[in-house]
This record gives C-alpha cells, structure tokens and sequence, in this order.
C-alpha cells in the first residue's frame, strides 16, 4: 500500500503510524514532542472534487505551509481527507507546543491565492504535549482526535483555536508566562501608530508601528513590561509575526504613500524567520517593499551570526528597509553598520535629551550624523519632545523627526486622522 499522499507529497496515516511507532520508546528520545493534528476547513469542502477545482491546490499550500513553519526534524502527514499531523520536537514541548499551535493557526488562515481568486481557510488545531513516557501511539493519537474535538468545541464558544490535553508543568509556576500565553490566544493586543516627520518640512513621511497589550487586569501594558517575558518564552516570534503582518495591512489601507516601521526583536531574527513573516506580511497587504523598515535594536543584544547577517541581507534583497533603534548605545554600533545593508540610523533618545545641555552629546550626535550623510544613510532623532530639541537637530542635518512634539503613539483611527492634520503642516504636540 502507498504509503505517500500523492497530492501533497507527504506521508499518509498508514505511514504516520509506524513513523510514531519507530519513535518508541519515548523516553529514549533526546527531546520531549507535541503532537498537533490540524484541520482546515474551506469553501470547496464537501464538495466532489474534480481536477482544477482548486481544493487540490489548497491541500497542497497547506502542506507547504506545514513545510515552512517546521522543522527538517519534526514530522509532517496529510492524515486524512482535511487533516494533517504535525509532531514537533522541543525542549520544552509544553510552552512551544502551544505556541507552535498558535502559529499554525495563524499561518493557516492566511488567504491563499487559487487561478479563481483568494480563499480563506479556517484551521482549528488539537495538540497533544507527551508530557508523561507511558503510553502508546494510539492512544497519542486517539487523546489528539480528542483535543482536536475539544477545540473545535471551544472554538464556537470563544474562538480559541488550540486545545491541549496534557497540563502544562514547565509554565505552571511563570505567572508573566501564562499571562502572556492567554493574552496572545485572546488576541488582546493591538498596535499604536506615532509619526515619523520629515525635517525640514515637519511632513508625516511615515510611522511607527508599538505594540501594546490591552489586558483586561491591568489596562493597556507598555511593551517594556512583557517583551522581555516574550523573548525569554519565545512568544515573541508569533507575536512579531502578527505584528508585521497587522502593521502593513494597516498602512495600506490608510495610506497611498507612507511607510511603516516596524520593531523587529533580536530573539526572533535569530531563532524565527523574519524574511519569510515579511514577505507574507507584504502579500497579504498588498504594501509596496519600500514602505516597510523594520527596526533592529543595534544594543548588546543584538548577536551578529552569519545566519542573522544573512536574514538581514536577504530582507533587504526583498527592498525593505533596516533602521538600526536605538542608535548610540550599544557598543557594536559601527561594526553593525559594516556588517549589514542599513538603510537609516535612529539616534537614541537619551542623546536627544541632552541634546540642549550638554555639549559632548551634541558632538557626539553632530558626528554620527555626518558620517551617515557620507554613508546615505536617512537619520531619525527619536523622543523630540520641544522644539529647541527639534531645531537643533535639524540644524545638525538629521533628516526626520519622531516624538510627542509631532504626535504621540495613539491608535490607528486617532493616529492616521492626526496624519492628515501634519500634512496641512499643523506641527502640533498631541498629548
Ligand atoms: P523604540 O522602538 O525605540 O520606540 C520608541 C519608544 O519611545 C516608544 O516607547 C515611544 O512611545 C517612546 N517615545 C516616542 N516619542 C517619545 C518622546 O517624545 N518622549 C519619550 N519620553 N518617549 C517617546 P514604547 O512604545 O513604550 O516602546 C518601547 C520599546 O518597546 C520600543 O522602543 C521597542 O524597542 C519595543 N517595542 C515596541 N513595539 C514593539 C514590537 O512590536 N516588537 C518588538 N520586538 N519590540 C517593540
Ligand atoms: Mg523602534
Ligand atoms: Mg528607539
């Protein structure tokens, strides 16, 4: 019996099965593992399928998808008509099992394109983390059956997409974690907009986009407080991908002609595929490459390996823009401007705080601007806050401006309405 789909290449049920038995024992495994059994849901199911209908297609995208979002040593299987399984090997399969459920949902929904247009697929997951050694393939599978059951449930009650069946243990006593894990499943975060303006001109050129949390506890979070949490978790990465993906939809739909820059994490360029999230972020939107700039912070923690270099390189291959955030306080600053394609240099806000007082930060400011003009490297000042501060900056040939002089982050409606304001050159602080 053929043991390999032939529409998408992968291997079917029968061949999942003495995959999973060949895994045994588990707890020879160097890794713990989260089974994921997914199932999509479209408008050509149910129906008889015929060659060009596209619901081939739509198998073989989603197996693509399952491709893109594992890893070379997790298992993929088309099991069954609209299923798929995913085992997903990890050190701590319970936080990264939930996490991964979470990026397969989100990767899922994404329209895909089909010769008769775009279609939307609806992926609900079931994950099984294999947190105990005992136990059999079947009952792995017959327990993922069961969650996938549960969540299909839950879903038309509150929407939730993923459902484990083993409790987690690993998180049970990180507070910050589990906040953040709920937070990210119910989808309480959004982005605040704050412009970017030219210099000479005080025109909003474009903005940037800040994340915040809107929890129902504790009211809207700054990112300094669960970022870190995010790194350190890696939920980061599926946020930032969202983040990406909400931020150039936004600007799209707002905008003909501004750009959007968006924070990028160090986390994510070393651990996820930011070039891939992009260049989603810029198919779903529809947004031109060169209205995008995602921000890196230049800081310590930004750990210049080949494999980020090369991400890097490859984003602006793509024809997005690499601001270096931050620009001055970490001390890799210049070698980070060898290493790869910067496009602008935002000048940290603790040199325009000084900007007016003190005569070595404005030497030091003066000098980074002018060898980023010798570059052709654009410049920001960030946190202006009051003209002094906005002229000497540009005095000294900084070419945009961001701070609460010109507007402070605010929501997409409040943010893009004060746009317009900028526009008819109304420079005003908006507090
Ligand atoms: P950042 O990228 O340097 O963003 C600028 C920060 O300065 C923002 O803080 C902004 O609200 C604040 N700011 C802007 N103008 C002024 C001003 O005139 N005065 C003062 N005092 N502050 C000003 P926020 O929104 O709290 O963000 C803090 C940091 O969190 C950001 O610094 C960025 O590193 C990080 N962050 C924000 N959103 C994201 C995100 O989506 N992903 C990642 N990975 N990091 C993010
Ligand atoms: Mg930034
Ligand atoms: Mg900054």
């Amino acid at each position: 019996m053929s043991e390999i789909d032939n529409v998408t290449g992968l291997p079917n049920g029968v061949a999942l099965l003495s995959i999973l038995e060949n895994l045994q024992p588990w707890s020879a495994l160097p890794t713990g593992f989260a089974v994921h059994l997914v199932y999509i849901q479209h408008p050509r199911q149910g129906k008889v399928r015929h060659p060009g209908d596209g619901a081939d297609a739509i198998l073989i995208e989603v197996a693509r998808r399952l491709r893109r979002l594992a890893s070379s040593e997790d298992i993929i299987a088309h099991y069954g008509n609209d299923k798929f399984l995913v085992v997903k090997f990890s050190d701590e399969p319970v936080l990264r099992g939930k996490l991964f459920a979470i990026s397969l949902r989100n990767e899922l929904s994404m329209p895909i394109r089909l010769d008769c247009g775009a279609i939307s697929v609806d992926a609900t997951v079931g994950t099984v983390v294999h947190a105990d050694d005992s136990g059999t393939t079947e009952m792995l599978l017959q327990l993922a059956e069961a969650a996938l059951h549960a969540a299909r449930c839950e879903r038309e009650v509150d929407c939730n997409c993923c459902y484990t069946m083993s409790l987690p243990y690993s998180i049970e006593n990180d507070k910050p974690a589990q906040d953040l894990l709920t937070a990210i499943k119910s989808r309480q975060f959004l982005l605040y907009y704050q412009p970017i303006v030219r210099a000479t001109n005080r025109e909003v050129e474009g903005f940037e986009a800040l994340l915040r949390w809107s929890s129902p506890e504790h009211g809207m979070v700054p990112p300094s407080e669960f970022i870190p949490t995010a790194e350190r978790t890696g939920m980061i990465t599926p946020l930032g991908s969202w983040v990406l993906t909400e931020a150039c939809k936004e600007i799209a739909v707002r905008s003909p002609t501004q750009c959007i820059a968006v924070n990028v994490s160090p986390v994510s360029l070393e651990n996820g595929d930011v070039a891939t999230d992009i260049s989603t972020a810029l198919n779903v939107s529809g947004l031109e490459a060169n209205r995008l700039a995602i921000e890196i912070t230049e800081a310590v923690h930004l750990n210049l390996t080949n494999s980020v270099a090369r991400q890097l390189n490859k984003i602006s291959d793509m024809g997005v823009r690499i601001s270096i955030d931050d620009f001055g306080t970490g001390y890799s600053s210049l070698s980070t401007i060898n290493a790869i394609p910067v496009s602008c240099i935002k000048i940290d806000q603790s040199f325009t705080r000084k900007i007016t007082s003190d005569s070595t930060s404005k030497i030091v400011v003066q000098t980074i601007l002018e060898m980023a003009d010798r570059l052709s490297i654009c410049t920001v000042a960030e946190a202006v806050e009051t003209e002094e501060e906005a002229s000497i900056m540009t005095g000294m040939g900084a070419t945009a401006l961001q701070g609460y002089l010109f507007g402070r982050p605010l929501p997409a409606q409040a943010a893009f309405g004060n746009g317009q304001a900028f526009h008819a050159g109304i420079g005003l602080g908006v507090s």
